[in-house]
Order: structure tokens, then sequence, then C-alpha cells
């Protein structure tokens, strides 16, 4: 015979939580806490790994710029695709390739050591202004595009400014939920939209260019925006179950 420790109520046998009220047995909270451990232990080394493969490209892109300097243009098929000669400046590669890579890398470490942190917000701030560096510099190329009436290049402009409009508009949100300390339910649709923004990348990647390797463009992917959310999730589980 067990009863329930919170409200004192009698258990049905194999029961896994209070009928009266809904609270967890002792062995469905060990259940919990363990495997929250766990999924928190997996997603964070899978996203650290992340972080340090951006870091690693990272030092290529910063080495690339310093060796072949106002020809450097951005490691992708994407420009061969659409013809578009836009370049990368010094700034732009150390905004999108040194700064997010470590602010991501900061973030990751913010979240194993602290419960809440506003600190935690430097990673999408970093992210938005990755956005605005790309933007803000391609401006001139999109002009130049304009005026000159290349219609072919329409549709890869407008995608360009509207992939840059919903990754802020992710930052945003998640800012939001950091400094109101966030919740589960929160952070699952974080991870939600992050996974149909990333998917969608890699679809457009498999289904409009030939590209042999998905390694040197991962960056683009923009898989960091998975990867935090759901480690905010993850980390809000863990929290959750050592209050139970
Ligand atoms: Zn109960």
């Amino acid at each position: 015979m067990r009863n329930c420790d919170r409200c004192g109520s009698r258990l049905p046998e194999n029961s896994q939580r209070c009928p009266l009220c809904d609270s967890m047995t002792e062995n469905e909270r060990e259940v919990y806490r363990t495997s929250s451990k766990i999924i928190f232990a997996s997603v964070f080394a899978i996203t650290v790994l992340h972080a340090l493969f951006y870091i690693f490209n990272c030092s290529y892109e910063i080495m690339r710029i310093l060796t072949v300097g106002e020809s450097y243009r951005p490691p992708s098929v994407f420009i061969e695709f659409t013809h578009n000669k836009l370049f990368l400046n010094v700034t732009t590669v150390i905004i999108m390739y040194g700064l997010l890579p470590a602010a991501f890398m900061s973030y990751n470490l913010i979240i194993l050591a602290r419960d809440r942190s506003k600190f935690l917000i430097f990673f999408p701030i970093c992210g938005i202004a990755a956005e605005a560096a790309q933007l803000a510099q391609q401006c001139s190329s999109y002009d130049l595009a304009i005026q000159e009436k290349m219609s072919y290049l329409y549709a890869i402009i407008a995608m360009d400014v509207l992939s840059a409009l919903l990754i802020t508009g992710f930052f945003a949100v998640m800012i939001r939920f950091i400094l109101r300390g966030y919740s589960i339910s929160q952070s699952r649709w974080l991870i939600v939209a992050g996974f149909v923004f990333v998917f969608a990348r890699v679809l457009i990647k498999f289904t409009l260019y030939d590209d042999n390797g998905i390694a040197p463009n991962f960056s683009e992917l923009k898989g960091y925006l998975l990867f935090s959310a759901t480690l905010l999730n993850v980390k809000k589980r863990l929290i959750t179950s050592k209050t139970l």
C-alpha cells in the first residue's frame, strides 16, 4: 500500500501519479531527474561540439580574408549560383565568424554554470548584430542589382532580407524569454521555430544547389538557432527536475 507524499491519498497499484493531486510518485520523480541530467549532458555535448566547429571555421575564414584580402567572397555556392559579386569585408567576417561563435560558446558555458543569467542575452544580441552587419554591407550590391535591373537576383535579395528578419525575430523572442526567466513551454516554441528555419535551409541547400560538401558551408545553415533553443529548454527541465 502506497500513499501520495504530497496529499496523502491512497495510490492505486502501478500508478505513476496521484489521481487526486497529480503529483509524481518517488519512482517517477527519480526517472525524471535522471533523464533530465542525461538529456542535458547530451544536448550540452552536441552544442559545444557545434560551437567548436564554428570557432574552427572562424579561424579558417579570418585566415582567408587576410590572405585573399579584397577579393574575398563568402564561402558559398550560393554566390556562384546567383553570379552575385558580393564581397565580405573584415568587419563583417569578424562579427559573423569570430564574435558570433565566441558568443555562442559563452552562452553554452553560462548555461552550464548558472541556472539563470541575464548575460545569456549576449549571444542573441551578437546574432542580430551578425545579421545586420551582413545585410548592411550587402546593401550597396543590392542597390546595384536593382539599378541595373538584374531581375534574377531579386528573389535572392528578398530571401536574404526575409531570412535576416526571421533570425532577428527569433533572437528578439529569445532575449525576451531570457530576461523574463524562461519556461519549458516558452522555449519549446523556440525549438520549433529553430527547427523549421534550419530544416528549410537544409532543404533549400539540397534542392537548389549542386552542393558536394555540406561541411564547408555548415555555418550557413544557422544550426546555432536550433541548438541554443534546445539547450535553453533542457536546462529548464533540469532545473525543474530538482524542485519536484
Ligand atoms: Zn496526491
